[in-house]
């Protein structure tokens, strides 16, 4: 049976690592503080903004949560992010992913100032990680290797195939495990044989968003496997992993849920955390 990469266990030892780091910060004068800005009411980023709040909370950052009307124009949501990009109690400012369709997500995140860009999405932080320089990395993908170093999994000569290539996850994922020194094999829906290239990873990292996306068969025995998908079927969270079947083959593996949605919250504290001590 595989090795559980605990997200709740690494998640809390982040949690903790960023607390104490608050905490310093804090007697030095400065609180770290982020806002979160949601457009609409879908009720899984509702959910997701909550659980952002929830954290802040618990390891002593100041939050504000901007919620604006689904019908929010470009021009609107554009001008909230400068205003949020002068203000001084605010080190991190994240905008809640996806957008309606009418506004233009690029566009708004370009907006974002550097230096308050938690999530590493802004093209100028992503060019920072293409060059290997210091930089905020993209949180989900921060959490994967974080995990893969608490699970004691070694990334360095190892071959990681990373399914799934958005700039959000699969292709920072990919960059951040080059940088550790893995092999880095990264496919996606025109990849021919999949199964044939995830039976070659030490390190299978699932970032898709289709339920029962990797059985058994296409998994090396042994290989440590990360499910970052988040689907819901008939109610229930369910990953891209076949989580029965896989975890009879692989050496690790992560659960969902449970997993690196856990992990991915706690980067932003960490994030946030970074940033404030920036400006500090
Ligand atoms: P996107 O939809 O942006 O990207 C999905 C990727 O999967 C694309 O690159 C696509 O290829 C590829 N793909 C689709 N079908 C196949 C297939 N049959 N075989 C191989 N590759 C395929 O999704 P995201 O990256 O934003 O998210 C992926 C999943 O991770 C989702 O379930 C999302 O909810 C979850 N997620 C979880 C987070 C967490 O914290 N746990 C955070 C963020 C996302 P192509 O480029 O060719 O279209």
């Amino acid at each position: 049976m595989a090795q559980i990469l605990d997200g709740r266990k690494y998640a809390d030892l982040a949690l903790d690592e960023a607390a104490a780091k608050v905490e310093a910060l804090k007697k030095k004068g400065v609180t770290p503080g982020l806002a979160v800005i949601l457009v609409g009411d879908d009720p899984a980023s509702q959910t997701y903004v909550r659980s952002k709040g929830k954290a802040c909370d618990r390891v002593g950052i100041y939050s504000r949560t901007l919620i604006l009307a689904e019908d929010t124009t470009q021009a609107e949501l554009e001008k909230l992010i400068m205003e949020l990009n002068r203000d001084t109690q605010i080190d991190g400012i994240l905008l809640q992913l996806p957008l309606p369709p009418h506004l233009d997500e690029q566009h708004a995140l370009s907006c974002i100032a550097p230096e308050k860009d938690v999530d590493g999405f802004h093209a100028l932080n992503a060019g920072r990680l293409m060059l290997s320089l210091e930089g905020v990395q993209p949180c989900t993908p921060k959490g994967i290797l974080y995990m893969l170093r608490q699970g004691g999994i070694p990334i360095d000569g190892a071959h990681a195939v990373v399914v799934g290539r958005s700039n959000i996850v699969g292709k920072p994922t990919a960059l951040l495990l080059l940088k550790e020194n893995a092999t880095v094999t990264l496919c996606h829906s025109h990849t021919p044989d999949l199964k044939e290239q995830t039976r070659q990873a030490d390190i299978l990292v699932a970032a898709v968003g289709k339920p029962q996306l990797i059985t058994a068969d296409m998994v090396k025995p042994g290989a440590a496997v990360i499910d970052v998908g988040i689907n819901r079927v008939n109610g229930r969270l369910v990953g891209d992993v076949d989580f029965a079947g896989v975890s009879a083959v692989a050496g690790a593996i992560s659960p969902v849920p449970g997993g690196v949605g856990l992990m991915t919250v706690a980067m932003l504290m960490d994030n946030v955390v970074s940033l404030a001590a920036a400006r500090a």
